[in-house]
């Protein structure tokens, strides 16, 4: 079947795999068997874990890097580089700091050879569209976070694509801006003020994923595929709070945890480039406690568990999906539950819990192991933290990379596994001189 006989199918996704060299030779299997569909006049949402290869898909589908294997269809051919009718939205705005607005938004037709009069009305009204209008000879450093955002929408608006993809646009921007940039957009389309005829957008945030989209692809990690389809009922302009609303995305919610147990590895074989969150010890300690507490029990239904702790189920996924990692909680099914080591951890004194907390870094975490190896090993037990940051980047991406370190570092330090010296910017071990740890 050729997408040909699909009349609405503008993309079409097939058996689409990739993998990356690791620095030790082993191939890394980011994409397996990626099958997706666009189709005319739909937003289609791409949920799924950081790390899971969604940005190295949509690179995929822009044209921007190569499909190991597998192959993507736009208007019956085999894409093979950028192509004309494509834009895509990143999730750092990627503005050139030196050039204006109304440049920048033109440099998004520089690669089509447009001539210099109509590239500059276009610019100019990309830049009325996404109500950028009044400053086109801006800097960059001049706009705040969502003023910049939109000239990242401009600079892909600019080519009137056919296919917008997106790029998690909105989660470097604060609460209010990304909401009020998300509603805009939302009217532009819905007014059908755009040429476009389909969009991408990559989330992990369900409730994004709720809000914008008309059908949401549910992606696993390791390696990253398509695993199940969910389609959205409501009409634009949708309510957050209506019940339907918050049922959906509990559901969906429910629906990727149980996937979790399915599809995700055990944490034994965490790599040291294993992604980690930065969230805090006291963050993790105060759910283990309220999850200990006579209203859970040491069990609690995920969703109930946010609305108890007053959480978004975006902010707890992450803090559970943690304790899941170093063993104190099972996630399943929408559930989560304590473990014997996480009942244990509930009940310990500070000093029992420090020592439990380190416990589990080692063998839980390799990283953490492999920090507190080297340190151990070393004559004057000290190692600079850019060392380890240059090994996670052989794994990560550079932010990955360091908020991975970041996060660990605070584990670290509330464990006493090391400390981490801010001035000399480096990890040490105290070793008291007849004292084993
Ligand atoms: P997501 O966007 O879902 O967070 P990415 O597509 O950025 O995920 O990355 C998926 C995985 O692929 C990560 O483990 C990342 O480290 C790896 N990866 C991405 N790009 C490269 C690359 N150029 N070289 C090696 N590994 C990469
Ligand atoms: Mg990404």
């Amino acid at each position: 079947m050729t997408s040909n006989s699909d009349p609405t199918a503008v993309l079409d996704v097939r058996a689409v795999r990739r993998s990356f060299e690791r620095p030790n030779g082993d191939a890394l299997t980011v994409l397996e068997a990626v099958d997706l569909r666009l189709h005319r006049g739909e937003i289609v949402g791409l949920l799924g874990r950081s790390g899971s290869g969604k940005s190295t898909l949509l690179r995929i589908v822009a044209g921007l890097i190569k499909a190991s294997g597998g192959d993507v269809i736009y208007r019956g051919q085999k894409l093979r580089g950028p192509a004309e009718g494509i834009a895509m939205v990143f999730q750092s705005f990627a503005l050139f700091p030196w050039l204006t607005v109304l440049q920048n938004v033109e440099a998004g037709l520089e690669a089509q050879g447009t001539a210099p009069k109509e590239m500059r009305e276009r610019a100019l009204q990309a830049i009325d569209v996404i109500g950028l209008d009044g400053f086109a000879n801006a800097y960059p450093r001049e706009l705040s976070g969502g003023m910049r955002q939109r000239v990242g929408f401009a600079r892909a608006l600019v080519t009137d694509p056919t296919i917008l993809l997106m790029d998690e646009p909105f989660s470097a921007l604060d609460v209010l801006t990304a909401e009020t940039l998300r509603t805009d957009f939302l009217d532009l389309w819905t007014e059908k003020k755009l040429p476009i005829q389909s969009v991408l957008l990559v989330t992990h945030n369900i409730e994004e994923a709720v809000f914008m989209c008309d059908r949401i692809l549910v992606f696993s990690s390791n390696p990253g595929r398509v695993v199940s389809e969910i389609k959205v009922p409501f009409q634009h302009p949708r309510n957050r709070l209506d019940p339907r609303f918050r049922q959906l995305v509990d559901e969906i919610y429910a629906r990727m945890t149980a996937r979790a147990s399915t599809y995700g590895r055990p944490a034994a074989v965490l790599s040291i480039g294993e992604r980690l969150p930065d969230i805090s010890t006291n963050l993790l300690a105060g759910l283990i406690e309220a999850l200990a507490s006579d209203v859970f029990l040491g069990r609690a239904d995920l969703p109930l568990l946010a609305d108890e702790l007053s959480l978004a189920i975006d902010e707890l996924f992450p803090i559970a999906e943690s304790l899941q990692m170093l063993g104190y909680a099972e996630v399943a099914a929408g559930d989560i539950q304590l473990t014997t080591i996480g009942k244990e951890f509930a009940e310990a004194d500070t000093q029992a819990r420090k020592r439990s907390f380190a416990r589990q870094l080692v063998t839980r975490i390799p990283l953490a192991a492999h920090i507190r190896n080297v340190l151990d090993e070393r004559p004057g037990h000290r190692a600079p933290r850019v060392r380890f940051l240059s090994e996670l980047e052989d794994y990560l991406s550079d932010n990955a990379a360091e908020e991975t370190l970041r996060a660990l570092t605070m584990w670290g330090r509330y464990a006493e596994l090391f400390t981490y010296d801010d001035d000399s910017e480096s990890f040490t071990i105290v070793m008291p001189e007849s004292t084993d740890r």
